[in-house]
C-alpha cells in the first residue's frame, strides 16, 4: 500500500545510511572474523545472505539519492533525517575508523545539498578517538551543516558515562545540538546469553543494551552539567519509560541508605530527565499503546516520529501513526514539529 500525504509533513528522525565503501569493511572484517561478537552475528545475516529481504536491504542502506527518494514517496514520508547505519565506524582500526567518519559526513551532506527538502543529516563520529570525534562533530555542523550527532551506543564495549568522553558531551552541548543514542547489538561483556537464544540483535538486544547504556547515560550526572544537553533515543527509550517508576523508587533508596557513595548525587529523579534532556523516537515501534503510554510518562512534545528504514519500510507502519487518538495539531507535532525542534530543521511547511 502506500500512504495519501498528510496535511503534516511527515520527517522520520532515524533513518539508516552506510557508504558502500563502509559495507565493503564490514564485509571485509566479516570475511578476517574481525569485529565483536554482536557485529559478527547482525552483519552475517545482512551481508553473506542472499534472500530477497537482505539483497533488498543491502540495494537501499548505500543509496541517498533517487533510489531512496522513490522509497519515500511509496511509504508517505517527505524528509528523513540520515545516519550512519548501526554499529557505525568503532568498530574499526585507526585510521580507517576516521577516514570512513570523514566520507560518511561528506557524502551525507551532499545528499542534504542536492535535496535539502528530503534529506537532513547527523554526523558520523568515531569515539575511540575522541580528540578527533570532537572536531569532526564541530566540522560537520559549522561547515557541512548536519544537525546532531549519531552514536551507535557502546563504542568497543566502552560506555558513554566513561570520563574519557567528556569533551564529547561539552561539544555536542556547546554546538547545541542533539545526540542520537541508536542501539548497537550488546557490547562483548553483556551478549552471551542474548546471543545464544537469538536474542541479540533487533528483537530484544538493541533494546538491553541501549537502554542500559541510556540509563547509565542518566545515572553519570552529564545532564546537570550540561542542563540544555538533548539526546535523541529511538525504539520509544528503549523501554526506560516502562521502567520510571521503579528505577526511581530504588534511586530513591539507594540514595537514602547511601550504597553507590561514589555515583554522583542527580538534581532530580532520573525518569525526570526523560522530561527535561531525553527526546523518544518511534523508530521500529509502530504500536499505538507503547506510542501512547511514551507520550505520557515523557510527555507529548518529547516523542517523535521515526520509520528506521531501510530495517523497517512499511507504509502499514506510517498508518498505525496517522491513526492515534490524537488530535491533528498533536500528530503534527508528532510528526513535523518535534524533529524540526530537536534538529533545528528550517524545511518548509507543508
Ligand atoms: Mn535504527
Amino acid at each position: 500500500m502506500s500512504v495519501p500525504p498528510a496535511a503534516h509533513r511527515r520527517i522520520a528522525a532515524e533513518e539508516a545510511y552506510a557508504p558502500q565503501e563502509v559495507i565493503d569493511e564490514y564485509l571485509r572484517l566479516l570475511e578476517s572474523g574481525g569485529g565483536d561478537r554482536g557485529f559478527e552475528s547482525l552483519w552475517s545475516y545482512y551481508l553473506l545472505n542472499d534472500s530477497p529481504h537482505t539483497a533488498l536491504f543491502r540495494s537501499r542502506i548505500t543509496d541517498a539519492g533517487d533510489r531512496r527518494i522513490a522509497d519515500m514517496d511509496e511509504l508517505g514520508i517527505d524528509h528523513q533525517v540520515l545516519s550512519l547505519t548501526t554499529p557505525g565506524v568503532e568498530l574499526f582500526d585507526l585510521p580507517l575508523a576516521r577516514e570512513l567518519a570523514t566520507l560518511t559526513n561528506e557524502r551525507i551532506a551532499e545528499a542534504v545539498r542536492r535535496h535539502p527538502d528530503r534529506f537532513s543529516g547527523l554526523a558520523a563520529v568515531a569515539l575511540q578517538d575522541v580528540d578527533f570525534s570532537v572536531r569532526e562533530l564541530r566540522r560537520a555542523v559549522t561547515e557541512l551543516g548536519l544537525r546532531g550527532v549519531i552514536v551507535n551506543s557502546h563504542s568497543r564495549g566502552e560506555y558513554l558515562d566513561d570520563p574519557r568522553f567528556e569533551e564529547f558531551w561539552a561539544t555536542a552541548a556547546d554546538l547545541r545540538v542533539p545526540v542520537y543514542l541508536h542501539p548497537n547489538t550488546p557490547s562483548d561483556q553483556l551478549i552471551g546469553p542474548l546471543l545464544d537464544s537469538g536474542l541479540d540483535g533487533a528483537i530484544f538486544g538493541f533494546a538491553v543494551e541501549t537502554g542500559m547504556h541510556l540509563i547509565r547515560i542518566i545515572f553519570s550526572g552529564v545532564f546537570d552539567r550540561y542542563p540544555d544537553l538533548q539526546l535523541v533515543v529511538g525504539h520509544l527509550g528503549e523501554a526506560l519509560p516502562f521502567w520510571a517508576f521503579r528505577v526511581d523508587h530504588f534511586h530513591a533508596v539507594q540514595e537514602r541508605t547511601g550504597r553507590y557513595p561514589l555515583r554522583p548525587a542527580l538534581r532530580q529523579p532520573p525518569s525526570q530527565y526523560l522530561r527535561t534532556n531525553v527526546w523518544l523516537t518511534t523508530s521500529g515501534m509502530a504500536w499505538a499503546p507503547a506510542i501512547m503510554f511514551a507520550r505520557e510518562v515523557a510527555g507529548s512534545d518529547r516523542v517523535l516520529y521515526a520509520m528506521d528504514y531501510p530495517f523497517q519500510a512499511d507504509a502499514n507502519e506510517v498508518k498505525v501513526h496517522e491513526d492515534l487518538p490524537i488530535s491533528p495539531e498533536e500528530k503534527r507535532y508528532l510528526f513535523e514539529e518535534g524533529s524540526t525542534r530537536v534538529f533545528g530543521l528550517s524545511i518548509t511547511r507543508r
